[in-house]
């Protein structure tokens, strides 16, 4: 069964400790990449000449049930898991996706279900997912320049659709609908202090994310990369800012509001101001795999564990001993050495945002 709303079984994993990594980690979130598809193809992440007609993408029966995602959250909501968030590829294009939002809002422990989308069919669907149980979402946005979105995106897609889109999940109550835009030097930085004037004051958080080198298929060079300050200063000479504290510890992105009262912006800095250290973070993908970093290479393979018979204390064994075993800090070595990319690494489209 694809999930239908139902109780979440009450039954918890005991485990000795709620672990933590070798750098004195938690495990608070976790982000659940629904498909490995996209209605897009946007140029940093999944380029077309790359993820073409001839692509293979997971065939269904390698891609995990509702039930199987379910509970692995249960499970990590046993050993510390608080937040989680639905990714992708596009987690929108997953069919009946708002049912798997109700299986895991219903999770005891799980205190924040969100969802990171493109937009492009968040407009009829923004009231169910609400309905389910998502608190709030995120769209991505890069620009509100027409032209410029349509070859960002890949595919061509107005600009004017995500806009409305955002104007529906507001209405549906998934607020604060944060707005992520990556920024890509010489592609959209001249469009930043448009994307700042439209979303002033209407409620929405942007957030500015400096391009990263995930993935193999990007072609990226530290020079696309518009540093976070810079962003900040840009937007303060026109519309002046002050830094904001963060909500909470290991936020990811640096608050700052206007001055004139109009609401606050986010930057996300991975690669300027790594934040690793404070990384709390593990992925799972599509078919079942689980990465303790956006920069991983192979992830451990849970779905075998998940279909072979392992019991649920099981599973919660082999992600703690995962997690207590995680050294990753992949971009503050970035930032000390310039060569770090030497083996693959797994497609944002895959492992998720
Ligand atoms: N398809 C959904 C979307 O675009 O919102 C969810 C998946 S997408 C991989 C998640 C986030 O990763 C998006 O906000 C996207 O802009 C961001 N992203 C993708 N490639 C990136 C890159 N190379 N550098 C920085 N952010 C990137
Ligand atoms: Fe698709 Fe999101 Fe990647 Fe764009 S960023 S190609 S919308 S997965
Ligand atoms: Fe976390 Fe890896 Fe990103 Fe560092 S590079 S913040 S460890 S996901």
């Amino acid at each position: 069964m694809q999930g239908g709303r139902r109780a979440a079984r009450k039954t918890y994993c005991v485990v000795a400790t709620v672990p933590s990594d070798t750098l004195g980690r938690l495990l608070r979130d976790l982000r659940i990449s629904v498909t490995d598809r996209c209605n897009f193809r946007c140029t940093y992440c999944m380029p077309r000449e790359v993820f073409g007609r001839d692509f293979h993408f997971l065939p269904p029966d390698q891609v995990l049930r509702f039930e199987e995602i379910e509970r692995v959250a249960r499970i990590c909501a046993s050993l510390g898991v608080r937040k989680v968030r639905l990714t992708g590829g596009e987690p929108l294009i997953r069919r009946d996706v708002e049912n798997l939002i109700a299986m895991l809002a219903a999770i005891p422990g799980i205190e924040d279900v969100t969802l990171t989308t493109n937009g492009a069919l968040l407009a009829h669907k923004a009231q169910a997912l609400k309905a389910a149980g998502l608190r709030r979402v995120t769209v991505s946005l890069d620009s509100t320049d027409d032209a410029v979105f349509r070859a960002m995106n890949g595919v061509d897609f107005p600009v004017n659709r995500i806009l409305e889109a955002i104007d529906a999940a507001q209405a549906a109550g998934l607020n604060p609908v944060k707005i992520n835009a990556v920024v890509k030097r010489g592609v959209n930085d001249h469009t930043i202090l448009d994307l700042a004037e439209r979303f002033r004051g209407t409620g929405c958080i942007l957030r500015f994310i400096e391009y990263m080198d995930v993935g193999n298929t990007n072609g990226w060079r530290m020079d696309d990369v518009v540093p976070a300050a810079e962003i900040v200063s840009l937007i303060d000479a026109r519309y002046p800012l002050e830094p904001l504290a963060a909500n909470y510890a290991g936020e990811v992105a640096r608050r700052y509001r206007y001055r004139d009262g109009q609401g606050e912006i986010g930057v996300i800095a991975s690669v300027t101001q790594p934040f690793c250290r404070d990384c709390t973070r593990l992925r799972l993908t599509a078919e079942g795999r689980l990465y303790t970093c956006l920069f991983g290479t192979n992830g451990y393979d849970l779905r075998a564990a998940l279909r072979g018979g392992a019991s649920d204390r099981d599973i919660a064994t082999l992600i703690a001993d995962l997690w207590r075993r995680r050294t990753d800090r992949y971009s503050e070595l970035r930032t000390l050495q310039t060569s770090v990319a030497v083996k693959p690494k797994v497609e944002m489209s895959h492992i998720g945002g």
